[in-house]
């Protein structure tokens, strides 16, 4: 038998193993294609094995992985990765994921893990500070803008309808008074799903029409009241652009209603230069915004942020009575009970970064975003959107040489980046948000671009 000492030495050795394999994947990640080869994905069908009987070596299940796994993952931890808006992930943050591994804790609470209690209000108070959000605000650290959206959005219905003297909890929805759902015609999907799950149906849900730039139109908002939630958006996906939160929101707040705003990405342009475009945002109840998009943290990383503290940790509480904790514990302000602390990761971006180098990666992605579309126009592309972020929306002379292009880009290997359609026409969409991405890997994009132009019109 085994004793736990020479499992221990195993164990470590499979973990030097693992971080050796990892460090070789970003040393060799430039080399390779950005989405994988043909033959890299036909040799995905190596997993294609049975449930073992009995289990196997773990160093020859990680080798398996890493010879046939690694080379099917889509470079997006590289510069030259423009999907999305996807980010990659900084080394402060990517290192400390690695020793929280080791740690294994459960951040539902500080005697689940007095560390990431404590981290992890740090990280709030940091994310407040850089974001210049209301101080009192509970920050919940969860697992996407789509969680967070959906526990902001259940304490705005909740607050509402405790004013209009209804108890959610114990009476529920059937027979509570209306609340009013108004969002824009450009909401994310991912705030459809959260007012969907949350059964707000959506052929009840007013639907505010954009303006030619993708902004929810003020001038066609409906009467708003104490028992509406308006959901607002800093950084539209297509355009990057952002609602006139400093017209909307004083409105929505005279006639009483819950503002909550979609940052996912755009919450970012706040803390550098650009935080002119969010003017007003702090106005709102309740922001989401994400950690693994702009501030280039790993998977899964969010924050749910609430101006009223109490009532997110009413929404999401979860207290038992073998489990009880302060209202400020994380399982009290976010879906999960058991949880990962996710807001170290957070802490350690931002640690890293310090308030100065946010505000140059921010800066840094808007004006390669320009560059681009500079470049993309120089080509003899059309730009669509006024490129005020990091996102840039772009198409050929028409739909289907639109679709060739985004073909041609994809299959170089050299770039990637998706397709989209804006306002009826097919378009492509770069997105610069990538820490390690900087003007050469720019300058490569646009040659790139140009010859696949250059290839097309021959
Ligand atoms: C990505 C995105 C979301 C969803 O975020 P997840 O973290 O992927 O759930 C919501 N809104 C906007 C504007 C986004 O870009």
């Amino acid at each position: 038998m085994s004793s736990y000492r020479d499992d221990l030495a195993q164990e470590v050795q499979l973990i030097r193993n693992a971080d050796d394999r990892a460090a070789e994947y970003l040393r060799q990640i430039g080399q390779r294609r950005v989405f994988p080869s043909d033959e890299s994905l036909a040799g995905l069908a190596a997993f294609d094995e049975a449930l073992p009987e009995h289990g196997k070596d773990p160093a020859e299940g990680l080798a398996l992985l890493d010879e046939k796994g690694s080379p099917a993952t889509v470079a997006t931890n590289d510069p030259r990765y423009f999907g999305f808006v996807i980010g990659a992930a900084l080394p402060a943050a990517a290192a400390a994921e690695r020793l929280m591994l080791s740690w294994d804790q459960s951040a539902s609470l500080f005697l689940g893990s007095p560390v990431a209690a404590k981290i992890e209000k740090i990280a709030a108070n940091w994310l407040l500070e850089i974001l210049d959000l209301p101080r009192e605000s509970a920050v919940g650290f969860g697992t996407s803008a789509t969680a967070c959206t959906l526990a902001c959005i259940a304490a705005a219905r909740r607050s509402i309808l405790a004013r209009q003297g209804w108890d959610v909890d114990d009476n529920g929805l059937t027979g509570a008074p209306e609340v009013e759902i108004v969002i824009s015609e450009t909401a994310h999907i991912t705030v459809k799903k959260a007012l969907r799950v949350l059964g707000f149906g959506l052929k009840r849900i007013h639907v505010v029409p954009c303006d030619p730039f993708g902004r929810l139109d003020p001038s066609q908002l409906p009467p708003l009241s104490d028992r509406t939630i308006l959901v607002l958006q800093a950084g539209e996906v297509n355009t990057g652009e952002f609602d006139a939160f400093k017209d909307i929101v004083p409105l929505a707040r005279a006639a009483g209603a819950w503002v909550h705003v979609d940052g996912a990405f755009g919450l970012w342009a706040r803390a550098s230069s650009h935080a002119h475009l969010t003017e007003g945002i702090e106005q709102a109840e309740s922001w989401t915004t994400d950690g693994h998009k702009w501030l280039n943290t790993p998977y899964d990383c969010a924050m749910a942020i609430c101006r009223d503290a109490d009532a997110l940790a009413g929404a999401m509480n979860s207290d038992a009575v073998y489990s009880s904790a302060s209202p400020d514990a994380q399982k009290n302000l976010t879906l999960e009970f058991s949880r990962r602390p996710r807001g170290i990761p957070v802490w350690a971006a931002l640690r890293s970064l310090g308030k100065a180098g946010v505000a140059e990666m921010v800066e840094r992605h808007c004006s390669l975003a320009r560059q681009i579309a500079e470049g993309l126009e120089d080509a003899g592309f059309t730009v669509l959107n006024r490129v005020v972020l990091n996102q840039v929306l772009a198409c050929a002379t028409n739909d289907e040489e639109t679709k060739a292009v985004i073909r041609a880009a994809q299959d170089s290997g050299e770039m990637w980046f998706g397709a989209s359609v804006w306002q009826g026409r097919a378009a492509f969409r770069i997105s610069v948000s990538s820490w390690r991405t900087s003007a050469p890997h720019v300058e490569k994009l646009i040659a790139l671009m140009k010859e696949i132009r250059r290839q097309q019109s021959q």
